[in-house]
């Protein structure tokens, strides 16, 4: 495993990471959340991801039990959760201070832990000020509950103006972002958020690598039985993820990872470490296998030559730094 500092904070995280979103708690049961964890920390995973979100907290329950059983040491682990969906009522969501200190406190409860390692907003909050969130987060930070506290996909502008008024005030500012990034998504983690890594030094934990498996080339002939697309309440994904023009991309991209010898997943996801300013690739699984290759784009990342980057490039024809 390749451990990379988030930005130009100290921590380091594996460059590979696993994340407990559709999966713990709902999709898969403890046995395989044990299976695929255990799985992920076999290869030198030290971080995974979660949120108060999740499975309505029990994907914090399951991530937190596995830990538990498995007796890994926490100074070997990053852990974090996201804050802004807490549930139902006027206060158990968004980023007030109230809502910022109860969902960290219970999110913890959740987990079995004294502190998470990192904690993220979840989305920006247009009716709670940028400052109160600031102070709260700090507070979070300076009463040790998490260590570093970051955001989820806010604009830039939003996080320049967070980081602003931290330093205004003497708070503590924030250090990450955890943007979608894939093949598919790329304008905003290239190009606006070019800023944040030039001036703030931020990090990244970047989200569906694989666009929810889209780009593991499953999709190719229909939607495999027991696949994410097949869940209920997933039609989102069937109607706007999985769509003709990107199932057709995907084909295109195939034969370049058959050249490579490696799977569509792991090429997908060597193209994502690929860039410089990915500190980890959160991924995601519902069974071990998936862990086992997946992990292996790592072993991808130095064949991806410029050639190579070009011709992938050519395909997705979505280069946001290019006219
Ligand atoms: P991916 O895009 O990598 O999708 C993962 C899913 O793809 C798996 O659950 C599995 O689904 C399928 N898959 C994975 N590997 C393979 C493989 N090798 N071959 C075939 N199918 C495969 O990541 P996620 O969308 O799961 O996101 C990863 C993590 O990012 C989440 O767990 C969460 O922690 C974080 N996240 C954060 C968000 C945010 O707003 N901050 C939003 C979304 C995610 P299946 O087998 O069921 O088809």
């Amino acid at each position: 495993m390749e451990y990379r500092r988030l930005g130009k904070a100290g921590i380091k995280v594996s460059a590979l990471s696993l994340g407990a979103w559709v999966t713990y708690g709902g999709q898969v049961g403890q046995e395989v959340a044990d299976q695929c964890m255990a799985a992920a920390f076999e290869h030198g995973v030290n971080f995974f991801d979660n949120a108060e979100a999740y499975a309505d907290g029990n994907a914090e329950i399951v991530m937190g039990n596995v830990i538990k059983k498995a007796g890994w040491r926490r100074e070997d682990l990053v852990v974090s959760t996201k804050i802004f969906w807490g549930g139902k009522g006027p206060n158990n969501s968004g980023l007030s201070h109230k809502h910022i200190i109860e969902g960290v406190n219970n999110a913890l409860k959740r987990l079995q832990m004294d502190y998470v390692d990192l904690v993220f907003c979840h989305r920006p909050d247009p009716n709670t000020p940028i400052e109160e969130t600031v102070r709260a987060m700090d507070q979070v930070i300076k009463s040790g509950k998490a260590y570093y506290w970051g955001t989820s996909e806010w604009s830039a502008a939003e996080i320049v103006r967070a980081d602003g008024l931290a330093r205004q005030y003497g708070l503590t500012p924030p250090t990450m972002e955890q943007p979608q990034y894939n093949m598919f998504e790329r304008a905003r983690f290239e190009k606006e958020y070019d800023i944040l890594y030039r001036e703030l030094g931020y990090g990244t934990t970047i989200w569906s690598p694989l666009a929810s498996g889209l780009l593991s080339g499953k999709y190719n002939n229909g939607i495999p039985e027991g696949s994410r697309a097949t869940l209920a309440g997933y039609d989102w994904l069937r109607e706007h993820v999985i769509t003709p023009q990107r199932v057709e991309k995907v084909k295109q991209l195939v034969p370049i990872a058959g050249d490579l010898g490696c799977s569509m997943a792991q090429l997908a996801l060597a193209w994502c470490l690929k860039n410089p300013n990915v500190s980890t690739v959160i991924t995601g699984a519902s069974r071990a296998e998936q862990v086992h290759e997946n992990m292996k784009a790592l072993d991808v990342v130095v064949k991806l030559t410029p050639e190579i980057m070009e011709t992938i490039d050519s395909v997705l024809g979505n280069n946001p730094n290019k006219a």
